[in-house]
């Protein structure tokens, strides 16, 4: 039996899964342990290599059977898997600066390693959910969660760019003053934009640019009382409820991810728009009530693409993980080892 290997890097937590010839996952739920990213490379990646022999007896198979590791983790790195070397948010320790985490790993496994960006696997494993691995499809998917990521699968393959850079939809800048019901609002984002989709698509954006623009139109909400922060988290839960303020900030989003998907529709024509994350982990109706807000902030389309469908993204907490392991198989059937 030969089988591929998924390793989503988180900067909390660890996830893995396994992926045999005929695509099938061998592990359903979330296969996790503690990340020690902080503790620098060498720690690091001993224990990526000790979770994986943890994932492979519980999955019942014997680790010398995964051929090839798919891994991915948090940006920035360049495409194929050397850190920056200025840091990144998720990488504090000193040694990780510049470190090429692809090549760290495949050396301790002694397996070939692919990799991709977190909100990249995300994308691929949208896509995969809908196409299935060998498509020739275009897919545009966005996770909306602390930040926003996302990817693009362009005729089957991932967007990675030049830099690594392919796919950060998040600073995209969109037509914001266009929203309805917002006027004068000014979305600032942590990369310095003014009004890209991060900056209002986001549990970021709900903290520091929603919730600062809806509270005083609200007078007496009890989400005034509360530490943004905290109060942020809750605006989801009270959504679903039918709370005025909370419709209103998903409103805001979706409208403006429907102006991003628009753009979108127009640059590549896609066969599939997706969205994930934990802004939709709510309730069906909430989900269904998200898509058709998207359906009425995106400006008119051609008649050709009024159709092209939104999906929710599947699994959304494996998503890395699963992606990761759909780019080893790929990498694996190239090098000719399945
Ligand atoms: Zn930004």
């Amino acid at each position: 039996m030969s089988l591929v290997a998924g390793v989503d890097l988180g900067g909390t937590a660890v996830n893995y899964t396994l992926l045999d010839q005929q695509e099938k996952f061998l592990i359903d739920g979330l296969c996790e342990h503690p990340a020690l990213v902080k503790q620098g490379p060498e720690v690091c990646l001993r224990q990526i290599a000790d979770g994986l022999k943890i994932a492979a007896d519980k999955a019942g198979v014997l680790l010398s059977d995964v051929v090839a590791v798919g891994l991915d983790t948090p940006g920035p790195a360049s495409a194929a898997g050397q850190l920056s070397t200025r840091g990144a948010t998720n990488f504090v320790h000193p040694h990780w600066a510049g470190f090429d985490i692809r090549e760290g790993l495949a050396q301790k496994l002694g397996k070939p390693v692919s990799y991709l960006n977190d909100a990249n696997a995300a994308a691929i494993w949208g896509h995969y959910a809908i196409f299935g691995a060998n498509s020739r499809e275009t897919s545009i998917s966005i996770v909306i969660g602390t930040g926003n990521g996302g990817g693009i699968i362009l005729d089957g393959s991932v967007v990675k760019g030049k830099n690594g850079f392919g796919g950060e939809l998040g600073h995209v800048l969109i037509p914001y003053q266009s929203i309805a019901g917002t006027p004068g609002i000014r979305p600032h984002c942590n990369c310095g934009r003014t009004g890209d989709l991060e900056s209002l698509c986001s549990l970021t954006a709900i903290e520091r640019n929603l919730l600062p623009y809806f509270l005083p139109r609200y007078p007496g909400h009890e989400l005034a009382k509360l530490d943004p922060h905290q109060a942020a988290k809750l605006v989801r839960g009270l959504a679903d409820k039918g709370d005025a303020l909370c419709k209103d900030v998903f409103r805001v989003q979706a409208h403006a991810l429907g102006l991003f998907f628009d753009e979108m529709v127009n640059t590549f024509d896609p066969d599939a728009l997706i969205v994930g994350g934990g802004a939709l982990e709510a309730s069906k109706e909430f989900q269904q009530r998200f898509l058709n807000e998207i359906r009425v902030g995106m400006p008119a389309q051609r008649e050709e693409q009024a159709n092209i469908p939104i999906y929710v993204m599947p699994n959304g907490d494996t998503a890395g993980a699963r992606g990761a392991a759909i780019e080893a198989l790929k990498l694996a059937r190239q090098s000719g080892l399945m």
